[in-house]
């Protein structure tokens, strides 16, 4: 098959925050060095000029981004000093901090915010709007922005230097059949490919793998964060409000907490976080969030309001500890790929900015040498060390690691930890840290009898108000894939999933995907799973959380995916 092969210096797959500051940062440092280079200023020669990519899976920047978010502005600060002048989409200045535990029938608010959640001088985005804006500065920086083409297979030299990225092809239909409208995917060829494609990318889940870039580094840790955006009928929440809960629903051993943030125009953002490593084989992040709004203070917030949006998308959890080498011949990690968002904080915005602009000052290092191995790249790794982001991170370092034991002794170790830098006194066998999915435990050795649901959520009922159903919500989201095209979720044991899954799970991927896409039906007299891919929200749960690691996420076809308008 003929491939069409495109050449670039430097290609950035996935348009997020990290990748989108990396390619202005890099286009601004080429530009200003070329200039100083022509007047004189600067030895050396000219880079000329040098072609920047970045691509997209999603139809458009900013299409598949979702966050909370409240912004910590120093990243993007360091971007574009005058963002706010520059007209950055932000929704409100952080104007109250509150911060409540919740039983199930009241709301105790804390006398004081802990620390790490004091959020004064930060800023309530929707992270989509602030993406799509950082595009548009790309292209005006003179990047080319590519939306619709997943990174679907890296490319190697046969050294296993890392010399770009293959896209995915166009019009093969669920036979796995050409169709009329064809496109085979492109060899985009790169000296130097930086990975940002957010939580456990498909493409950087491979490679690191393959160079064992998490070698002597813990298994990474992740959360699911579930998330609606509200319309309410009066200003009883105003914007620049921020509120986070601990607490119900989530049973003490297992990792959670609410937020309520109030953005422009009446819209209330609100989210459920459950760790990715809790035990009970039946718990349904998804259901979880719609127990937390069955709370009578949630009840009150959003009575006579109205859903308008629905999203889900996992959260880098694992920290310091988990974060892989940056660098490899050809290539670097940067944002949330690379794991610095600061669980602690609930914050990894301005990291992922900052990694990008570092990643930027490495590349054009590299290319004033004409060096892109991993000798010349490792600088990339030596500037985040020398950062303010390795320093925020090793103050928490311990954190996620004392919520694996039961919730009052992690809060006290958690204010132990904030007091001490970080310390933990060899209370945790960093060793023995395993992925989350391993943490799940069997039916049976849970104490359930059978996998029937209502053993856990037997009181949770969908009233179409202000609880809803997974399909309800994922209509919200604007969800949309082509049906005739092989599901891009590969189940690479489907005779487990009839067999030893549902006897000893229960099948738990219907429960942890937040879209409905798994589904056990019945089938000629047994049962057998059908993925209903056209509901998947890119979230990459099952990826994570399927205890017997058998379900692997790919791109589908590009442009496929949620449109996380506003998120
Ligand atoms: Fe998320 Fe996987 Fe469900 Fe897609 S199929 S929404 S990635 S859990």
């Amino acid at each position: 098959m003929e491939r069409e092969t495109l050449e670039f210096d430097v290609l950035f797959v996935g348009a997020g925050p990290a990748n989108l500051s990396g390619a202005i940062h890099l286009a601004r440092l080429v530009k200003e060095h070329n200039e100083a280079v022509a007047k004189g200023e600067r030895t050396g020669k000219s880079l000329g000029d040098v072609e920047i990519a970045v691509i997209e899976k999603g139809a458009t920047v900013g299409a598949h981004i979702l966050s909370g978010a409240v912004m910590d502005p120093k990243g993007l600060r360091e971007l574009i000093p005058d963002f706010v002048e520059q007209g950055a989409p932000l929704e409100s200045p952080v104007k109250e901090d509150h911060f409540l535990y919740l039983t199930e029938k009241h709301a105790i608010p804390s006398p004081i915010t802990p620390p790490p959640l004091k959020n004064h001088g930060y800023y309530i985005v929707s992270l989509n709007r602030l993406t799509a804006w950082l595009g548009e500065k790309c292209e005006a920086a003179g990047v080319n922005v590519f939306p619709e083409f997943p990174g679907a297979e890296m490319l190697y030299d046969e050294n296993d230097r890392v010399i770009g990225v293959r896209t995915g092809d166009k019009g093969i239909n669920k036979e796995g059949k050409q169709k009329a409208n064809y496109e085979p995917g492109v060899d985009l060829r790169a000296k130097v490919t930086v990975l940002g494609e957010g939580p456990r990318g498909s493409l950087s889940k491979e490679m690191v793998r393959r160079l064992n870039l998490d070698e002597g580094r813990e298994p990474q840790a992740y959360s699911v964060g579930v998330k609606e955006l509200w319309e309410l009928p009066d200003d009883r929440y105003p914007a620049g409000r921020v509120t986070h809960t601990l607490g119900y629903p989530s049973d003490t051993h297992t990792y959670g907490g609410g937020w309520i943030y109030g953005m422009q125009n009446r819209i209330l953002n609100l989210g459920y976080v459950t760790g990715l490593d809790y035990r009970d084989p039946l718990l349904d992040p998804h259901a979880e969030f719609q127990r937390f709004k069955q709370h009578p203070f949630l009840q009150r917030l959003l009575d006579g309001g109205k859903m308008i949006r629905y999203g889900a998308k996992t959260i880098v959890a694992g920290g310091y500890f988990a974060m892989p080498k940056l660098y490899a011949d050809g290539v670097l990690l940067v944002g949330d790929c690379a794991g610095f968002l600061n669980s602690q904080r609930l914050k990894g915005i301005h990291a992922a900015i900052k990694s990008g602009m570092l990643a930027a000052e490495a590349i054009y290092q590299a290319l004033l040498t004409e060096d892109f191995s991993a000798n010349q790249l490792r600088r990339y790794e030596e500037l985040v060390n020398q950062s303010w982001i390795i320093p925020e991170l090793r103050k928490v370092r311990n954190f996620h690691a004392a919520f694996q034991q039961s919730r009052w002794p992690a809060l006290v170790n958690a204010g132990l930890q904030f007091l001490t830098g970080g310390r933990a006194w060899g209370l945790f066998d960093r060793s023995k840290a395993e992925p989350g999915y391993e943490a799940m435990k069997k039916l049976s050795d849970f104490g359930y009898h059978g996998n029937d649901i209502a053993q856990r959520y037997g009181d949770l009922r969908f009233d179409g108000k202000t609880t809803f159903n997974k399909v309800t919500d994922v209509y919200h989201a604007s969800v949309g894939h082509d049906e005739d095209q092989p599901a891009h979720l590969h189940v690479l044991d489907p005779q487990i999933c009839a067999t030893r899954c549902t006897e000893e799970y229960g099948n738990p991927c219907e429960r942890f995907c937040p879209a409905a896409v798994y589904e056990m039906v019945e089938n000629g007299g047994g049962r057998s799973l059908q993925i209903n891919f056209s509901n998947c929200v890119h979230c990459k749960t099952c990826d994570i959380m399927d205890p017997y690691q058998i379900i692997n996420w790919v791109t589908p076809e590009g442009g496929g995916g949620p449109d996380y308008k506003g998120m």
